[in-house]
Formats: C-alpha cells, sequence, structure tokens
C-alpha cells in the first residue's frame, strides 16, 4: 500500500503542477485580456460593489444545477471579500491591474518597513557606542592592570619580606636586624644558633651519626621554664637521640621573652639543627600548641597569611626554624605526644632541660640575620622584641597613662596610698561589676560608672565646689544635714547625721560575712578539686586537696581585722572608740567609697585563717555592701536633702548648669576637698578643665530622684 500511496502521490502532484502551468495560467491569460477590452481593471475587481449581487444559486467557484441553500448563500458572501480580484498576480506573478493596488500597499508597507528598519539601525549604532565605550574601558583597566604587575614582578619576589624596604619606615635605619650581641664567654655559630663551644661539640656529635634514611630517626625535645614571673626566670630545653648506642643528648638556656613555648621552640631548633641534614627526622615533643605553630609557620608557611607570620610570638626564630627545614636535604616532622606518660625519650628529654635550666651556661640565640622572610625587628631596651609589636604598644601606653594618672594631685588627695589597693576588686565597683573593657551600654550604666568614679577620686559636686564654681547661687556650703560643717567630699561619708547609718549598714555587712565566707570557701574546694582532677588526667603526679573549711570569726577577730581602718571601731561599736593607729592610712570613708585597701586584706586573711583568695572574695563582697548600701542611704538622702534647700533658695538644675562669668571663689578652697594646704595653680586650672563634666544635675542623673 505504502508503495502505491507514494506512486500516486507523485503521479497526481504532477498533474496538479502541470495543470496549473497549462491550463490555469493560459486561461488567466486570456481572461484579463478579454477583461482589458471590457474595460475591466484590477482596481475595479477589488473595489467593493454595494448593488445588488447576482443570484448566488450560480454557486461558488462551480455551477450547479441543484442551486445553493440560503445559509450557503450567506457564508458565501463573508467568503467573498478574500477571494476577490488580484489573485492572479499575487499567486503567480503575472502583471495586470492589480500591481497597482500591490505597489500602493506595498508602497505603504515599505515606508512602515523603512521607519522601523531606521529604528533598528538607530538602536543598533547606540549599542555599537556602548559596547565600544566599554571595550575601551576595559582596554584601559587591562592595560593598567599589566602594567602593575609587571612592575610588581620586577621589584618584589613572590614571597615578600614584612615591611617593604622602599616603603618609608622610619624605624628601619635604626632597627635593622643586627647579629646578636655577642656575650661574654666564645661562642660558636652552628647555622643559625650561637652557642657555647661546650653545647657545640655535643651537638657536632650528633651530627656526625650515621644517616639511615630507611626510617626517619626519632628525636625528643622538651623545653623548661623555671621561676616564671621572676628576676631569676631560667628558660632551657634538651634534645634526646635514642638511636644510637648511647643515649646522645643535647641541652641548653636561652632567654628573651620567657615562656614555656620559647624553651620549647629552641628544643626544637636545635632539634633539627643537631640531626645530619640529610637524615629525615620526627621530633617529638609535649607541647601542643608549639606542634600547631609549627605546622602553620614552618609547614604551611607558603599557605599562611602575612598577618600571622610577621605577628606572631618569637615570629623571627618560627622564620630561622623554617629556612633551616627549607634548606635541608633530609625531611623533617614533628608529632605530640603526651607529656609525663613514661615515654623514656621524653623523660630524658625533660631531665636535660631541667638540669640545664639550673646550669649558669651561655644562653644560645638564633641568628635571626639568617633568614630572608622577615627584614625588620623592633627593639626595645636594647632587647629584641619578640612579641606582638602593638601589643608592646599597648602595654606601653597603658603604662603612661597610669604614670600620668597616679601622678595627678586630685589622685594623690582622695587616694592616701595607690599601692595598697587592691586594684582588681576596686575596679571591679568603678566598672559597676562590668568587666574594665567594656563600652556603656545605657545611660544609666554609663551614670553609675561616673558616679563612682567622681567617688573614687573626691570629685563629687559637693557643696564646698558649688560654692567655688557659682558663688553667686551659693552664699555657703554648709551641709545641709548637720547644718554643722562645710560640706566636702570627706564629710559627706563623715557627716554626723550620717553615723548612725553607716553603723547600721556596717552591722549588716559584718553579718553577711559568715554567708560569704562559706560561698567563698566551697567554690575555692571546687576549683582545687577540678585542678587536681585536670593534672590527673595529663598524667601529673599531685597531692590531694584537702577541702578547707570556713571558721566563722569572733567579735574579736572582726576587730583584729578591721584595727588598720580609722574610725572602724567606732563604727563597728556604735560608739567614739580609739583608733589602734595614730594616723591611720585608710578610713571607714574610703571603704564606703569602694576602696579595697590590701592591708586589711593581709590581716583579715590571718584571722580567717584561710587562703588569701577566700579573704578576697570576702572582703571584696564586705566593701562592695558597703559601697552600694552608702550611696543609696548616704549620697541619695543627702542628695534629696540639698535640692530640697536648693528650691528653698530659688536655685533651679537650669540656674546649676548655666555658665557662669562673674568671679570665681577661692580655688585654695579646693576641689571635691577643703584642705588647709590650699592647692598650686596649675590644680586650679586643671579643676577648671574638670568642672565641666562635674557641673550640676548630678543628683538627679546619677539616681534619677
Ligand atoms: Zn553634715
Amino acid at each position: 500500500m505504502s508503495i502505491a500511496k507514494t506512486v500516486l502521490h507523485k503521479f497526481v502532484g504532477y498533474l496538479e503542477a502541470q495543470a496549473s502551468e497549462l491550463i490555469w495560467k493560459p486561461r488567466c491569460s486570456a481572461t484579463i485580456a478579454w477583461e482589458q477590452s471590457q474595460g475591466i481593471s484590477a482596481k475595479d475587481k477589488t473595489s467593493k460593489y454595494t448593488g445588488p449581487r447576482g443570484d448566488w444559486s450560480q454557486g461558488y467557484g462551480y455551477i450547479t444545477h441543484d442551486g445553493f441553500s440560503a445559509t450557503i448563500v450567506a457564508q458565501s458572501q463573508v467568503l467573498d471579500r478574500t477571494a476577490t480580484g488580484g489573485w492572479c498576480t499575487e499567486e503567480f506573478g503575472l502583471s495586470s491591474d492589480a500591481d497597482h493596488v500591490r505597489v500602493l500597499r506595498g508602497l505603504q508597507q515599505n515606508e512602515e518597513k523603512e521607519a522601523l528598519r531606521q529604528q533598528h539601525q538607530a538602536r543598533r549604532l547606540q549599542q555599537k557606542k556602548e559596547k565600544e565605550a566599554l571595550r575601551q574601558q576595559h582596554r584601559l583597566v587591562v592595560a593598567r592592570l599589566k602594567e602593575i604587575l609587571s612592575s610588581l614582578k620586577e621589584t618584589k619576589p613572590r614571597y615578600r619580606p614584612a615591611f617593604d624596604t622602599d616603603a618609608s619606615f622610619p624605624l628601619q635605619e635604626r632597627h635593622q636586624v643586627q647579629p646578636p650581641p655577642v656575650p661574654g664567654p666564645p661562642t660558636t655559630q652552628i647555622g643559625p644558633l650561637c652557642l657555647s663551644p661546650g653545647e657545640a661539640a655535643s651537638m657536632r656529635v650528633v651530627q656526625d651519626t650515621h644517616v639511615d634514611n630507611s626510617t626517619p630517626r626519632v628525636l625528643y625535645s622538651d623545653g623548661s621554664l623555671l621561676n616564671s614571673g621572676t628576676l631569676e626566670v631560667s628558660q632551657a630545653f634538651g634534645v634526646v637521640d635514642l638511636t644510637q648506642d648511647n643515649p646522645l643528648t643535647v641541652q641548653g638556656r636561652t632567654d628573651g621573652h620567657a615562656s614555656s613555648a620559647k624553651a620549647e621552640l629552641m628544643g626544637l631548633l636545635a632539634a633539627v639543627l643537631s640531626a645530619p641534614p640529610e637524615q629525615d627526622i620526627v621530633v617529638k615533643l609535649d607541647n601542643q600548641s608549639v606542634v600547631e605553630r609549627y605546622s602553620r609557620l614552618v609547614k604551611n608557611r607558603r599557605d599562611t597569611l602575612p598577618r600571622k607570620r610577621f605577628r606572631s610570638t618569637y615570629a623571627g626564630i618560627w622564620a630561622v626554624l623554617w629556612q633551616v627545614v627549607e634548606s635541608r636535604p633530609g625531611r623533617v616532622e614533628v608529632v605530640w605526644i603526651k607529656g609525663h606518660s613514661n615515654i623514656h625519650g621524653n623523660e630524658l628529654a625533660d631531665q636535660a632541660a631541667k638540669v640545664a635550666a639550673q646550669s649558669g651556661s651561655v644562653p644560645w640565640m638564633a641568628d635571626l640575620t639568617q633568614q630572608t622572610d622577615i627584614t625588620t625587628f623592633a627593639h626595645c631596651y636594647g632587647g629584641i622584641v619578640e612579641i606582638d609589636l602593638r601589643q608592646l604598644l599597648k602595654q606601653q601606653s597603658t603604662i603612661r597613662h597610669h604614670q600620668a594618672w597616679t601622678s595627678q594631685r586630685r589622685v594623690k588627695r582622695a587616694i592616701p596610698d595607690i599601692d595598697d589597693v587592691e586594684w582588681n576588686s576596686t575596679l571591679a565597683y568603678v566598672h559597676d561589676r562590668h568587666a574594665v573593657f567594656t563600652f556603656y551600654n545605657n545611660s544609666k550604666d554609663s551614670h553609675q560608672r561616673t558616679h563612682h568614679i567622681k567617688k573614687l577620686h573626691g570629685m563629687l559636686p559637693t557643696l564646698n565646689s558649688m560654692q567655688v564654681r557659682k558663688p553667686n547661687l551659693y552664699p555657703t556650703c554648709v551641709c545641709r544635714r548637720c547644718e554643722l560643717e562645710k560640706e566636702d567630699n570627706d564629710h559627706v561619708w563623715k557627716c554626723p547625721s550620717a553615723a548612725e547609718t553607716t553603723t547600721e549598714i556596717w552591722k549588716e555587712a559584718m553579718g553577711k560575712i559568715n554567708e560569704w565566707g562559706v560561698q567563698a570557701t566551697n567554690s575555692y574546694n571546687a576549683a582545687r578539686k577540678r585542678e587536681y582532677k585536670r593534672a590527673v588526667d595529663r598524667g601529673r603526679q599531685v597531692p590531694r586537696p584537702v577541702p578547707i573549711h570556713w571558721w566563722p570569726p569572733s567579735d574579736a577577730d572582726h576587730v583584729r581585722g578591721f584595727s588598720s581602718i580609722g574610725g572602724a571601731r567606732a563604727v563597728h561599736s556604735g560608739s567614739p572608740a580609739p583608733d589602734r593607729d595614730e594616723k591611720p592610712m585608710w578610713n571607714v570613708s574610703d571603704l564606703l567609697r569602694g576602696i579595697t585597701p590590701l592591708s586589711m586584706l593581709t590581716e583579715w586573711s590571718a584571722v580567717f585563717r584561710t587562703p588569701m583568695s577566700i579573704a578576697k572574695t570576702v572582703l571584696h563582697k564586705f566593701v562592695g555592701y558597703l559601697e552600694a548600701q552608702a550611696s543609696e542611704l548616704i549620697w541619695k538622702p543627702r542628695c534629696s536633702a540639698t535640692i530640697a534647700w536648693e528650691q528653698t533658695q530659688g536655685i533651679s538644675a537650669k540656674d546649676k548648669t548655666s555658665k557662669y562669668t562673674g568671679p570665681r571663689g577661692d580655688w585654695s578652697q579646693g576641689y571635691g576637698y577643703i584642705t588647709h594646704d590650699g592647692f598650686s595653680a596649675t590644680i586650679v586650672a586643671q579643676s577648671q578643665v574638670l568642672d565641666r563634666t562635674a557641673t550640676g544635675g548630678w543628683c538627679t542623673e546619677e539616681f534619677g530622684l
């Protein structure tokens, strides 16, 4: 069937095509010729005819003899439109009158097309321009990049030194790396290490051993730090090689910024340099952080950020170690082992390090010029800076600020003995039990801390300083509570009207001491227990801690504990009583201001028969309680009384903060305190500056009254 279908398809197709060409086309030509002779134009044929039509029963397309039904006629009328005229030329490209219409229509279409084309072209031009501009920009950037890259290649090696020597760095000139100063006794140099000849000889013994790379040689190294935190601090290390007939040992001391990491690091460097260069080695040590840093600063140094390479502690020695490891043909691996767990090599290395730490041998030094990674090191007081320079600078400015602060007369007056203050506890109260470095996170916090700082420095805006500042408002500075004495920062706490309150607060605090003592003792025992457990877990042998008990102190004990504080006995008994010392350094008022004296701490520690840390906690809570209660029960009522008096005098808060330009009172009356010595002129100027921050509105701001 399919073959017949194809053949029939082609047969019919041929007939159809040929009939179009040879029958229909000649017929059209003949008909058009006749039409022309009849004066029927193509336009006539397409123009709309509105007159009566002929009989549709004559049919559409065919002349039938059956006639059409009416519905068919209507249908045909609709179809007519699309079928009328012009079809000859349109369908077969024959020229006829229909051309005229066609041309007209074509012209119109052409115009539209032309407009569209122009639009397109304009758009394309625009796009082209934009593209060209982009390309231009891109070319510029690429050229600039190429320029930069090419100049980089010329001047900088792939791993650049810490500081570009071309960049301006004023320290550069004077602080270029110098070879370490040669100490008194003769020293030898092995690689980058400077050491005494005796110790160099023991190192050479290991160096001369036979190289056997069938398995890597294991070396044990350990460091030791003695008397840490004292002037007699000593750092040493030991390296042990157990692969030979007799254990070979290298040991030595080092100096500089003291830490166990430094001892371990020098030990590691000594171990790597001791082994014959062709020998593959594995160094085993028991300091995890040194092992970690080895992988970061030596093994994977190329992937480590400059910040880590240059700012790590002992960055120079790590760079030296890297250079040594890179340049030796044998491979180096560093492995962590658990310390004090009966590994023979580790025990021997530990012993060697301890022996060396106690010896007085010449400290080993690493020659930092033997590495090229870091070219510049800072020196401070003749020694190289081995910690992060930024940290050192921060420490320096802390010390400078501290010195400047302690030398202020105001501070000297308000804090009788700066060295006899337990600052951890005192600062904890100044910062309202927040960490010292935290920021103020709300206005209440800020006002609290301001109040504490003023209290500590004797800068509470008492009436004497208000009078000096605004003599026009304050004709007198007599205390508004007792109405007897002039009010200054001392009188606030010593005012006779506050004596009863002070005794009450004191008694309450005393009543809480046992509670605080038991708490502190419990947490102390728990901490000892934890320490013991940790030590046992690490394999160290330590004695089991004996729990400490809190013995409630008797009243006599208490009296002994605070006998160094002036006026304490009187407050304790609620009636006048003599002080032990004739001129006591500290007074009860200092405790109320939140200062914790060290001397009191030592006496308490003796009275309570407890470790210092328990006494410290208890005293801290004791002083904290006094300070908080004194603010609530002495300072706030004092402020209320003073404000009430100010209102009767017609002094408004606005008056207090308004700028006063008239003559000031006599500053010799003092800032904060009424003294009989008077202040020097510079102190007056200083106080004037500080005034601004201390003026008016304090009562309400600080306590929301
Ligand atoms: Zn008073």
